[in-house]
This record gives structure tokens, C-alpha cells and sequence, in this order.
């Protein structure tokens, strides 16, 4: 059986390897994510060269996700690498210190942070592990009260309960990195805690200004994103539910209701929606995941994510392919208990087309729906028809045919959508439809006598042309 989720895997020092990578993909990777909170321009472009040719390698397709860092506000290093606080202590955040830390003081990596903080802040530390209450600010040095301690290392994280630090979401790196993942020619990418659609709209402009032409993603992860959720699910192609710094910001408890909610747009507007952070945390260190684990990956899926994500798991862990198999084993099982949703969200949801190929796209999920067949079979070149069709579960494979090598790299997040590689002989679409069938037969996908619904546009190899649905007997064409 055909797996919808998608699995993003991060790459990392674990997952360097060639042999690691191919590994990894073979288990069932359809996505890497580069996390550009690490490495040079020169790392980056050298791994994506793995990545492809590890794709290649194993005749797979596999997209490439590039993660911009963002205005991650951190503490500096310390002489020792790390100090202990315990409760009560005292602790000072020095946006003036330049030298390394201490148990009494540390360095900040973004000067503005006591501008943004005052007397009753509270600041989470290390993804919320430790709490500082901040007792005064002055100058550039906020002095806290320990609330929680514990072991606070070089470069770990902070953010501020409740949101509202003014950070801008594009730092000078990320621009620079923006054109970075232009020449990787990434097919995705994310942008670090936007709070507003505009973040999304001036990366967009960033990206075009490069040449990039990468599918946008909105990393949901302040707490200032959610109240206008709807303005930047519109502005971005896709979302990623970003539960680390997530937490921290609206609280852990209220992030298991933000996913459900996030998925649901998402999916409702016709964007992605990738599910991150934790999911298989144990098994950085662990051969085989916790029952939490299991169920929380499960649930992800019922809930309609298109993808799950890896983070440290695949990045640094010490098994990543074996985490990539549970993942993969855990998805299929839990897909076999969704329900095809196709009737009942078009009519509530997918309420307004207007398009031509989206017309299509939607009369194929209701043949679908209705009829007995086997697979949805899109001839494509922008991708759009396999996106539309894949925001609803129609119970069945979603094949997305197209010469368009970007096209094939995309779709691959795309939850219940196949990329497959196919260039048609002729321009004629009756011609184009028959030789589509014959490949999928040739790659096993169908059989005779399978029924499969097939969209196509008449100016055949023309992107926005889709106006043509097909109902089709596999190899009848050939008794005609
Ligand atoms: P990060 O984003 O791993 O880059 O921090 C994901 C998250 O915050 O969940
Ligand atoms: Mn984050």
C-alpha cells in the first residue's frame, strides 16, 4: 500500500553520510529539511548536491526543504560551555557583554532584547526548560530571578511567554541565505517565526529578487501568528505546525488544539501543512519510539498533516533510518483508519472555485468519490491540479505526471500525491492519456481492468490549461 503522509527528514552530522542518506530515503524520506540555523552557503549547496544525487541514486524523488533561522533570540557561550542556576538564583542577560559567559552574566545575540522585556517579563530558556522572571532592565543588562533552573548551555534559545518580542522576522542572514536556496533551487522554503503576512510577502519579494522559486512556508511559531493565522496561511503556500517554539510562547497545552485548527485551514485554503518538532524525540537515543511518540505521530495524521517531521531524530540521533521506518510503519496503519473525506468537505468547506482546472481537479475527487476506481491520475505541469486534488482524501492514490522536474520534486509533500516522471510521444491528448496508462502499468501502479479517473489539458505541456476529465478501463484502449 502507498503511504500519504509525507516524512520530512532534517539533515545533520547523522545524516551525511551517502550511504546514511540513501538509506534514509529507501525507508521512506520524501522530504530533507536544511536547517540554515547551521553550516555555511558552501555546506548547504554540497548537501544538496548529496541530496539529489542520493535521490537519483535510488530512483526516488526527494524535495528539498530549506529552513531560514530566523530571529532565534539566543544567549551567547560560555567559558565552560554551560553553567547550572537553581531556583532563586540571580542571572543577568548583557546585550553589552562580548566576552564568553559566566555564572553571573551572558552575552545576547540580538542587542534589542531589553528594549522588548521589562520588570515582570517572564523568558523561557532552552525551549522552556528553564524560567527567568525579569526583575529590572537596565541598560542593556536585564537582571532575572531563576523561576525554574536547571543547565543552560551555549547558544540555546529564548523567547518571552505570551509572544511580543519585535525582532524582525528576516534577519541579514536569512537574506543572504535567501539567495542561497535559490541556487540550491530548494523547493521549499520556510520562514523562521513571521508574525504578519507581510513577513511572507517581503520573503516572497526577497525570493523572486534571487530567482528562487521555491513553494513559501510559514513556520508557526509566535504567538502573535495565530490571531492572524488567516492572513498568513493566505500569503504563504504552505505551514508548518513549529511546535517547539510554539509551546513556549502560547503554552504547552494549547498547542495539541492549534494543530488540529492549523491543519484544517491549511487544507481548507488549499495550502501544506507540515507537523513538526518531537515526534520521535526518544529515539534520538532509542531504537524504537514510546507509546506517546506512536500516538502523537498517528493523531498528526488523522488530523490531515500532509507531512510529519524529524528534527534532531535524523539530524543527530543515533538512528535515523530506523526512525524514519517507524515513522513510515506508524503512518500507514493510521491511514488505514482515515475516513475519505471528499463529500462532505466540498461541501462545506471547498465551497468557492472559479478556475477552470480547479473545476476539473474537484469533478475528478467526486468521480473518485463515487465510482470504484483506483487511482486519480493528473497529467501536470505547474502541479496546481494535484495540489487541489490532494487537499481532500479520496481514499486513493493521487498520480502526478508531469516532464516538469521542479513539478516532480514539489509534489512530493504533497499528502496521498505520487511524482512521476513522464513525457508524452505527441501533443495529442488522447494520444498523451494512453501512453500515461501504459506507464503506470508498466510501473506496476495499475492494472487491467482498474478503473482511474485522468485529468488533462487539450493544449497538452501547457501550464493552467487542465479542462479535460477522463474516466478510463485500464487496457480497454487496447481492444478498441
Ligand atoms: P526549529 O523550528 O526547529 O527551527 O526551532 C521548529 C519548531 O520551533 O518547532
Ligand atoms: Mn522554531
Amino acid at each position: 500500500m502507498l503511504r500519504r503522509t509525507k516524512i520530512v527528514a532534517t539533515l545533520g552530522p547523522a545524516s551525511n553520510d551517502k550511504k546514511v542518506l540513501e538509506q534514509m530515503i529507501r525507508a521512506g524520506v520524501d522530504v530533507v529539511r536544511m536547517n540554515f540555523s547551521h553550516g555555511t552557503a558552501q555546506d548547504h549547496m554540497a548537501r544538496a548536491e548529496r541530496v539529489r544525487a542520493a535521490a537519483a541514486a535510488c530512483e526516488r524523488k526527494v524535495g528539498i526543504l530549506v529552513d531560514l533561522q530566523g530571529p532565534k533570540i539566543r544567549v551567547g557561550k560560555f567559558e565552560n560551555d554551560k553553567i547550572v542556576l537553581g531556583k532563586d538564583d540571580r542571572f543577568i542577560l548583557d546585550a553589552a557583554h562580548e566576552g564568553l559567559g559566566n555564572q553571573e552574566r551572558v552575552g545576547l545575540d540580538y542587542k534589542d532584547l531589553p528594549k522588548d522585556v521589562s520588570k515582570g517579563s517572564v523568558l523561557l530558556l532552552n525551549d522552556g526548560m528553564l524560567e527567568f522572571d525579569v526583575v529590572a532592565v537596565k541598560g542593556a543588562e536585564i537582571h532575572c530571578k531563576v523561576v525554574r533552573g536547571g543547565v543552560l548551555s551555549n547558544n540555546k534559545g529564548i523567547n518571552r511567554k505570551g509572544g511580543g518580542l519585535t525582532a524582525p522576522a528576516l534577519t541579514d542572514k536569512d537574506k543572504e541565505d535567501i539567495k542561497t536556496s535559490a541556487l540550491i533551487k530548494a523547493d521549499y522554503l520556510a520562514v523562521s517565526f513571521p508574525r504578519t503576512a507581510d513577513d511572507m510577502k517581503y520573503a516572497r519579494e526577497l525570493m523572486h529578487e534571487a530567482g528562487g522559486k521555491s513553494m513559501l512556508m510559514a513556520k508557526i511559531e509566535r504567538a502573535e501568528a495565530i490571531p492572524v493565522l488567516d492572513e498568513i496561511i493566505d500569503a504563504s503556500d504552505a505551514i508548518m505546525v513549529a511546535r517547539g517554539d510554539l509551546s513556549v510562547e502560547v503554552g504547552d497545552a494549547a498547542v495539541p488544539g492549534l494543530q488540529k485548527r492549523m491543519i484544517k485551514m491549511a487544507r481548507a485554503k488549499n495550502k501544506l501543512v507540515v507537523t513538526a518538532t518531537q515526534m520521535m524525540e526518544s529515539m534520538i537515543t532509542n531504537p524504537i519510539p514510546t507509546r506517546a511518540e506512536v500516538s502523537d505521530v498517528a493523531n498528526a495524521v488523522l488530523d490531515g498533516t500532509d507531512a510529519v517531521m524529524l528534527s534532531a531524530e535524523t539530524a543527530v540521533g543515533d538512528y535515523p533510518v530506523e526512525t524514519i521506518q517507524a515513522m513510515a510503519r506508524i503512518c500507514v496503519k493510521a491511514e488505514r483508519e482515515m475516513e475519505d473525506d471528499v463529500l462532505e468537505r466540498r461541501m462545506t468547506q471547498q465551497k468557492k472555485f472559479s478556475r477552470i482546472d480547479q473545476s476539473i481537479a474537484m469533478s475528478a475527487l467526486f468521480v473518485a468519490s463515487h465510482l470504484k476506481v483506483k487511482a486519480i491520475v493528473a497529467l501536470t505541469q505547474s502541479g496546481s491540479t494535484a495540489l487541489w486534488m490532494s487537499r481532500l482524501n479520496a481514499g486513493v492514490p493521487i498520480f502526478a505526471l508531469t516532464p516538469v522536474e521542479a513539478t516532480l520534486n514539489k509534489v512530493t509533500l504533497f499528502s496521498g500525491t505520487h511524482p512521476i516522471a513522464f513525457n508524452p510521444t505527441s501533443k495529442d491528448p488522447s494520444v498523451a492519456l494512453v501512453e500515461a496508462e501504459n506507464e503506470l502499468v508498466r510501473l506496476d501502479l495499475v492494472r487491467d481492468g482498474d478503473m482511474v479517473v485522468m485529468t488533462i489539458g487539450e493544449a497538452v505541456g501547457k501550464s493552467g490549461h487542465t479542462n479535460t476529465m477522463k474516466i478510463v478501463r485500464v487496457g480497454d484502449h487496447r481492444s478498441r
